[in-house]
């Protein structure tokens, strides 16, 4: 099997279950009891805490432990939507192309009577920090942008960005759930207000995530109960995930430049590989994207039959997000960087990691190929267009 769908998940390493391993089958105690065996618990978990604050350059206590990056983006948005509301301040400024996490968490507050503005993304899917100055009002009270798109991988200009709402005040969200541990992260140089991350984007565990937010940020808790996490998020912590998840960030960290350069090698590979296909075009910027982030579209391919046939040859693929499969809408995203329905039904996403080889860069190569020439004979579609009775989108 092939596994390039590391934008969806990745394996977890094994460094991080050696390291869960003492938590659930000795060290279970819970960290909010008072008799030392809880408290053992309890310091890890404050270790922890240091360690992931270290990674990204963050005080401890602006760490709070989430069951990922959904809830951690839940989060981040809701409060600043409350804190905004009780000042008169109802407008949001994000980006058409955010997870569902931040897009449908945006929804609900329209719904509330609040503005939400989406920045359009270009056609290279990028946002630029002009474009973000522009759409800052008086009543907002929260930009939130991704720091890396994951379907197209396109890298936002995160630093530029939280230079424009600290001028002007305003608080500055970002999804980096793609980018903890495949970019550099910094919240004090990017000026980073709040931030999402998720553990099994970077070989971590699933269930887990972090939401940081800078001191002075209030945070309303969305899980209510208990006292953990200083009042922001109940629930007995999750001391094992939370053990696993730092050891994989701080692994992730440590060999960051390494992993980047030796996956943007396959990336390019591929990506010239799959240029070769007539009537392909890669989806989003080609040089500000992840290391290991591969997306196209082919002309006259239904996307579904792409992903079944590389199934069918052991490759793991996806068609862009995984929360989409199932639908018959095509990618948000693609709709945002100006691929009509046609051509945005037809993605393929190819994400690749650490463990990914040349060997298997060539074989994906090989058979997405083939298996787009196979759909394209069968098309009517596609007869129509080589009939010349249908105009092509892209070029040869
Ligand atoms: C995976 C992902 C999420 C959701 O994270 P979960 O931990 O699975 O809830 C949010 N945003 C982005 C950009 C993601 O890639």
């Amino acid at each position: 099997m092939i596994y390039a769908d590391n934008a969806a998940t990745t394996k977890l390493s094994r460094s991080a279950i050696d390291a869960m391993l003492p938590y659930m089958e000795e060290l279970y105690g819970n960290p909010s009891s008072l008799y030392s065996f809880g408290q053992r618990a309890k310091e890890v978990l404050e270790d922890a805490r240091a360690r992931i604050a270290a990674c990204l350059n963050a005080e401890p206590r602006e760490i709070f432990f989430t069951s990922g990056g959904s809830e951690s983006d839940n989060q981040a948005i809701l409060s600043m939507a409350r804190f905004g509301e009780k000042r008169g301040k109802k407008h949001i400024v994000s980006t058409a192309f955010e997870h569902h996490a931040v897009l449908h968490t945006l929804e609900k507050l329209k719904k509330e009577g609040f503005e939400i503005t989406l920045l359009d993304v270009h056609a290279n899917g990028v946002v630029t920090p002009e474009q973000v100055r522009n759409a800052i009002r008086e009543d907002t009270c929260l930009v939130t942008v991704m720091f890396a798109n994951n379907e197209i991988g396109t890298i936002q200009p995160i630093a530029e960005i939280g230079a424009v709402c600290r001028e002007k005040g305003v608080p500055f969200h970002t999804d980096a759930v793609q980018a903890a541990g495949h970019l550099p992260i910094d919240v004090k140089a990017q000026k980073i207000d709040l931030l999402s991350l998720s553990a099994h984007k970077f070989h971590g565990p699933k269930g887990i995530g972090v939401l940081f937010a800078r001191k002075g940020i209030v945070l309303e808790p969305i899980v209510c109960g208990g006292a953990q996490e200083r009042g922001k998020r109940a629930g007995t912590e999750n001391v094992p995930s939370i053990v696993g998840m730092t050891v994989a960030l701080e692994e992730a960290c440590a060999s960051m430049d390494e992993n980047a350069k030796n996956l943007t090698v396959l990336r390019d590979r591929l990506i010239d590989g799959l240029d070769n296909i007539p009537y392909a075009e890669l989806n989003g910027d080609r040089i500000k994207r992840l290391p290991g982030n591969v997306n196209f579209c082919f002309e006259g391919i239904e996307g579904e039959s792409l992903l079944l046939l590389l199934d069918d040859k052991g490759i793991c693929a996806s068609s862009g997000s995984a929360c989409t499969s199932g639908s018959l809408d095509p990618s948000h995203v693609l709709l945002a960087i100006g691929r009509v329905h046609d051509v945005a039904h037809g993605s393929l996403r190819l994400t690749l990691g650490e463990e990914t080889t040349e060997e298997e860069v060539d074989e994906m190569i090989g058979a997405v190929k083939e298996v787009v020439t196979y759909l394209r004979n069968m098309s009517p579609f596609w007869r129509d267009l080589t009939e010349g009775k249908r105009k092509h989108i892209f070029e040869e």
